[in-house]
């Protein structure tokens, strides 16, 4: 009796641990027929889940990776249709690129479900809020942002992470880019250094006792 005590104790233990270690990896901007899959296979083999915050518009052109996304446990949110400064938008079109962007994910995957959206740019007003809460949606932030888009280096990125996470920290990474900020040189190689970086970042993480989970289940 007293051993199936000690034990109860130290699996509870272990499982309080393990809330207070855990990590949220999110990925924005995507899908992207050349970054995306590659970022699902490095998931895929460290078996580790993710939160994609994908633009509508790509989601339509791009249903095979909102289906795979799904298929692979990972949850898929919402980051509006178009990417713009949600601030800078009359009501209609706030009410447009949340409400549309959750039919263009549904439509690509009925299996989806839509709880989350996290404002372009993480820029968020009453107005936003209160459209993403009358859509069902609960706001998404991030904590921890080693800035992957503007390309500083694999190390920089993963160090940069390593040095501010904490537990329960929300990594914010992208497999995409918005429509108003592709260049010329969309390619395989846009989200290179966020590819590598994921690499290393895994069982970086892993080694200093953090567990990579998924988002917490909203009530
Ligand atoms: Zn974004």
């Amino acid at each position: 009796m007293k051993d199936a005590n000690c034990s109860f104790e130290a699996h509870r233990k272990c499982a309080s641990d393990a809330v207070r270690r855990s990590v949220y990896l999110t990925f924005d901007d995507g899908p992207n027929p050349y970054c995306t899959p590659g970022i699902l296979d490095v998931l895929a083999e460290y078996r580790a889940p993710a939160t994609f915050c994908v633009l509508g518009t790509y989601a339509a052109n791009e249903p095979k990776l909102i289906r795979r996304m799904v298929a692979e446990g990972h949850e898929v949110a919402n980051h509006t249709m178009t990417h713009p400064d949600l601030s800078k938008c009359e009501s209609t079109e706030v009410q447009y690129e949340i409400l549309t962007t959750s039919s263009a994910i549904m439509s690509a995957c009925p299996q989806a479900a839509v709880r989350r959206v996290r404002a372009p740019y993480g820029i968020w007003t009453e107005e936003v809020l209160d459209k993403s809460a009358k859509a069902g949606l609960a706001a998404l932030y991030w904590s921890v942002d080693p800035r992957d888009w503007s390309c500083p280096g694999v190390d920089a990125i993963v160090n940069a992470v390593l040095a501010s996470v904490h537990p329960g920290a929300i990594v914010l990474l992208h497999d995409g880019c918005p429509p108003n900020e592709l260049g010329r040189g969309i390619d395989a190689g846009l989200r290179n250094q966020t590819l590598k970086a994921l690499c290393h970042l895994i069982p970086a993480l892993r080694d200093r006792g953090f567990a990579i989970c998924p988002l917490p289940q909203l009530h």
